[in-house]
C-alpha cells in the first residue's frame, strides 16, 4: 500500500478485526491511562508534559553518549535554523530539563512528577519493540534516602498489580556510588581483558566506552565470560552498601515478591545506587515491562542544583500485550442510553432536536444514520450495546405515541411523543440510581 504506516509504528483504534490486535483498542488505552492517573493521585504525583522534541545535546548529556539510545537509536534532524533536534527517546532528561529551566526546586523541596507520552527510538522492529512507543514515567526529586527508592519500586509494582498482571519478576540491584563504580569498573576491565578476543563486537566497544554495559549484553558469545564476571557487591563503599541494605530491608517489609539480580545495570548512563526492572513471563524476548532507578547526578549535569532523584518508566504497549496474553478482563464501555431509529426524513426531523437536547443534558444517545432497513437498524442498536431503542415512523407520528424497547428484555414501554424528552430524562435518572454507571 502506497501510504502504509511506516515500519515499527502502529495505530490505536476504536475497533479491531483480529484477536492479536486487541491491545490496540483505544478503550483499553484509556482504561490503563485511567489507572495511571488514579495511581498518581494515591502516590501524590503531579503530571508534567514536555515537548516531543528537544535539542539533541540534551540527550547526549542526559542519557549518555555510550548508550544504545544515543549511538544508534535517535531520530535526529536539522531544523530550518540548522539546529540539531531529536525526537525524545525517553522522558527523564526532558522532565529534568524542564525542572532545571523553571527552577522547580525553588517552589518545593520535593517533587513527584509523572508523564504519559510517546517516545521515539530507531530500533529493529519486532514483537514488543516499536519505533514509537508510549511510556508512563515517574520522577521523584529531592530525597536521597532509601525510602524514596522503595516508594517508587512499590508504585511500579502497584501499577502492575492494579492492572491485574501476574507472574512478574521484580529484580533489584545497586550500581553503587561513583567511588564504588570506579573500583568495580576497574575490576571488570581487568576481568574482561583476558576474555576480550571471545567477546562480541558490541561488547568490545563497550569495553572501551563503558565496561559496565557489557553486563547488559544478550549476545550468546558473551554469556560464558559473563557467568564468572565479578559482581559489584564486593566493591561497594560502606555508604553505598548501607543504602542498598536499607532498600532491601524496607522492601522486605512490604508485601512484594522481588529478588536481587547482581547483573542488572540498566541501559542509561545516569543511574547510581538502586536500579530495578520488572519483567513479565507472558512476553517473549522483549519481556521487560518497566524499570528505573536512582540518578542523583543528572540534575546537576543539566546545569541545575545537586539534587538526588529516582525514576521509573513502563512501556504501555507491553503492558497491554501482557494483559491480553494473560486474559485480564477489561471493562466494556457503556453503549448509548437510547438508540433512536427514525424511519424517513420527517421522523428524523423530529428526532434531531430531541437527541441534541438529551446530549446537552449529559445523556449519551445515538441516532441511526444508516436509514435503510429496520431490521438492520435494530441490529446496529444491538451492536452499539444500547440500553433502549426507540423507533419513530409514519405510524408513531400519526398516533403521537412510540414504543421504547428495552434491549436486554425486549420489553416495550409506551411513551407519548410530546413528553419524550422529560420521560427519557426521568428514566435515565432512575437507571443511574440503580446502576450508578450510565
Ligand atoms: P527504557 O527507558 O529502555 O528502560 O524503557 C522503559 C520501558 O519502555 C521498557 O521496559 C519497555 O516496556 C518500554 N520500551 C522501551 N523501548 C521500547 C520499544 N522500542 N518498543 C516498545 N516498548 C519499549
Amino acid at each position: 500500500m502506497e501510504y502504509a504506516i511506516p515500519k515499527g509504528l502502529y495505530d490505536v483504534l476504536p475497533v479491531v478485526s483480529h484477536e492479536e490486535d486487541l491491545w490496540r483498542l483505544s478503550t483499553r488505552w484509556q482504561y490503563v491511562e485511567g489507572i495511571i492517573r488514579e495511581l498518581a493521585r494515591n502516590y501524590q504525583c503531579q503530571e508534567i508534559r514536555t515537548p516531543i522534541f528537544e535539542r539533541t545535546d540534551l540527550f547526549l548529556r542526559g542519557v549518555g553518549e555510550s548508550t544504545d539510545i544515543v549511538t544508534k537509536e535517535m531520530y535526529t534532524f536539522l531544523d530550518k535554523g540548522e539546529r540539531f533536534m531529536t525526537l525524545r527517546p525517553e522522558g527523564t532528561a526532558p522532565a529534568m530539563r524542564a525542572f532545571v529551566e523553571k527552577k522547580l526546586h525553588t517552589l518545593s523541596p520535593i517533587h513527584k512528577l509523572f508523564y504519559i507520552g510517546p517516545m521515539f527510538r530507531y530500533e529493529r522492529p519486532q514483537a514488543g519493540r516499536y519505533r514509537q512507543h508510549t511510556q508512563f514515567g515517574v520522577e521523584m526529586v529531592g530525597s536521597g534516602i532509601p525510602e524514596q527508592d522503595v516508594e517508587i519500586i512499590d508504585m511500579a509494582c502497584e501499577f502492575y498489580r492494579r492492572l491485574g498482571l501476574k507472574d512478574l519478576t521484580v529484580m533489584v540491584n545497586t550500581v553503587g556510588d561513583k567511588e564504588s563504580r570506579v573500583a568495580y569498573k576497574q575490576a571488570l576491565k581487568d576481568y574482561f581483558s583476558s576474555h576480550l578476543s571471545s567477546l562480541s563486537e558490541e561488547s568490545k566497544i563497550r569495553y572501551d566506552k563503558n565496561v559496565l554495559r557489557i553486563l547488559d549484553s544478550k549476545s550468546p558469545e558473551d554469556q560464558e565470560a559473563l557467568t564468572h564476571a565479578p559482581t559489584i557487591t564486593e566493591f561497594l563503599t560502606p555508604s553505598a552498601k548501607h543504602h542498598f541494605t536499607t532498600v532491601c530491608e524496607l522492601l522486605g517489609d512490604l508485601e512484594l515478591q522481588w529478588q536481587i539480580n547482581p547483573r542488572l545495570v540498566r541501559g542509561l548512563d545516569y543511574y547510581n545506587h538502586t536500579v530495578f526492572e520488572i519483567a513479565s513471563m507472558h512476553l517473549g524476548a522483549q519481556n521487560a515491562l518497566g524499570g528505573g532507578g536512582r540518578y542523583d547526578g543528572l540534575i546537576a549535569t543539566l546545569g541545575g542544583p545537586n539534587l538526588p532523584s529516582v525514576g521509573f518508566a513502563s512501556g504501555i504497549e507491553r503492558v497491554l500485550q501482557a494483559m491480553h496474553k494473560q486474559g485480564v478482563p477489561f471493562p466494556t464501555p457503556p453503549g448509548p442510553f437510547v438508540y433512536f431509529i427514525g424511519l424517513g426524513e420527517k421522523a428524523r426531523r423530529i428526532l434531531m432536536p430531541l437527541i441534541a437536547r438529551l446530549r446537552h443534558a449529559d445523556i449519551s444517545v445515538e441516532i441511526d444514520l444508516f436509514g435503510k432497513k429496520i431490521q438492520q437498524s435494530l441490529q446496529l442498536a444491538d451492536q452499539s450495546k444500547a440500553t433502549y431503542a426507540l423507533i419513530i415512523g409514519e405510524e408513531e407520528i400519526q398516533s403521537q405515541k412510540a414504543m421504547l424497547k428495552e434491549m436486554a428484555t425486549r420489553q416495550s414501554i409506551p411513551l407519548s411523543l410530546d413528553g419524550l424528552f422529560s420521560e427519557l430524562v426521568e428514566l435515565h435518572n432512575e437507571s443511574k440510581q440503580k446502576t450508578g454507571t450510565i
